[in-house]
């Protein structure tokens, strides 16, 4: 089963350096992931939005329907990034757009690794 993630632009890479929680949460299987817990799955993509306002998402989408034709891959399940969930102005309409256009099981969220009390600990 292959996985995308689409994250924040504005964050991926700038604040959240190297997708990093993503990519350990979903080793192991934490946070949104722990979906496939003994599954076979794989993170194919992390790939942005596109920037503010989020105009370009769905466009983002078939690019990358077809980046990954080339090697005869596709997406079966999409997580909205928690960067994203947890920081865009425009989610409502991004996630709204995602859900009609994916054709594929969205997921509302990744990593859940954010502290919540970031001096007390
Ligand atoms: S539209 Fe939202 S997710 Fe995209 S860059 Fe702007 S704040 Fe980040």
């Amino acid at each position: 089963m292959n996985i995308a993630i689409l994250a924040c632009k504005n964050i991926k890479d700038d604040c959240s350096i190297g997708c990093h929680h993503c990519l350990l949460a979903f080793d192991k299987r934490e946070g949104d992931f722990v979906l496939y817990e003994g599954k076979d799955a794989r993170i194919m993509a992390i790939f942005h939005c596109g920037g503010c306002p989020g105009s370009c998402v769905v466009a983002r989408l078939m690019n990358l329907k077809a980046w990954m034709a080339r090697t005869g891959e596709n997406i079966d399940a999409l997580h909205i990034g928690t960067c994203l969930l947890e920081n865009c102005p425009y989610k409502d309409s991004i996630i709204e757009k995602v859900k009609a256009n994916s054709g594929v099981e969205v997921v509302e969220g990744s990593h859940s690794y954010r502290p919540d009390k970031i001096f007390a600990c």
